[in-house]
């Protein structure tokens, strides 16, 4: 068991009740090393979402492992600290401020006060002086980006991030992009989702192309792109 290995997963397959002989995920495998910045792409229904879920603990595999720092991950164990996650539709009270959202989230969550961790994060974040504004007034971006940092208070060792520049403009995206770059700068690890290439191939350091719950293609993004193959066309965007 190595305890450095941010994620390592194993023939981890899932069917979900009523689905008969389809897979989400079907035998799927692979490993993010320490420092990477892990691209999960595929189409709509590739089983992304699904990977992700079971990486975070909410569901359980049908078989597989799942191994995070070397502790095996299983549905209603303790999260680990070392593990942030953003998921669509973090709710926030609209009349408190970004930051009063965050530090109650922090305090709610069993945490220290005035962590110094909490500065650093919310600098990574770039919401600036929004920051002290009241969410009501954030434009969709802008909520975005306060749930992505919510997920880094405490500068968790590995990020993982379900699909968070959708519904996002190209400069939100942009803006996206560089918050995931000053995260994974200092070593620190990153599971990102996404449908298209283009909004992660700048981002990642590798990717895993997932098609139909299965592994197409994985490896260093420069490889997968230079490959000139046809796995990435449903992914590559207009
Ligand atoms: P998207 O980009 O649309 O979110 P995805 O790659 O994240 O797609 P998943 O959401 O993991 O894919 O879905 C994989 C497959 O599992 C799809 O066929 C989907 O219809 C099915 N599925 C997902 N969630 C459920 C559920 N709760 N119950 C039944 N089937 C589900």
């Amino acid at each position: 068991v190595r305890e450095d290995v941010p994620l390592e997963i194993t023939g981890l397959s899932k069917r979900y009740a009523g689905s008969a002989d389809r897979y989400a995920v079907r035998d799927l495998s692979f490993r993010v090393e320490r420092g990477q910045v892990l691209g999960l792409l595929g189409p709509n229904g590739a089983g992304k979402t699904t990977t992700l879920r079971m990486l975070m603990g909410l569901i359980a595999p049908d078989s597989g492992e799942i191994r995070v720092f070397g502790h095996v991950i299983r549905p209603g164990a303790p999260v680990l600290s070392r593990v942030g996650a953003f998921v669509e539709g973090a709710g926030f009270l609209p009349h408190l401020s970004g930051r009063d959202n965050l530090e109650l989230y922090w305090r709610a969550t069993g945490r220290p006060e005035g962590d110094a961790h909490i500065e650093e994060a919310l600098e990574i974040a770039g919401l600036g002086d929004a920051l002290e504004r009241a969410v009501r007034t954030y434009s969709q971006g802008m909520r975005q980006r306060l749930a992505i940092a919510q997920a880094m208070l405490g500068l968790p060792d590995l990020l993982i991030l379900d699909e968070p520049t959708n519904g996002l403009d190209p400069p939100q995206i942009r803006e996206m992009r560089d918050v995931m770059i000053r995260y994974a700068a200092a070593g620190r690890t990153v599971i990102v989702s996404s449908h298209l290439l283009a909004e992660v191939e700048q981002t990642c350091t590798h990717l895993v192309v997932m098609d139909r719950g299965e592994l197409v293609q994985a490896g260093p993004v420069e490889e997968i792109t230079g490959s000139g193959d046809t796995v990435l066309v449903g992914v590559r965007g207009p």
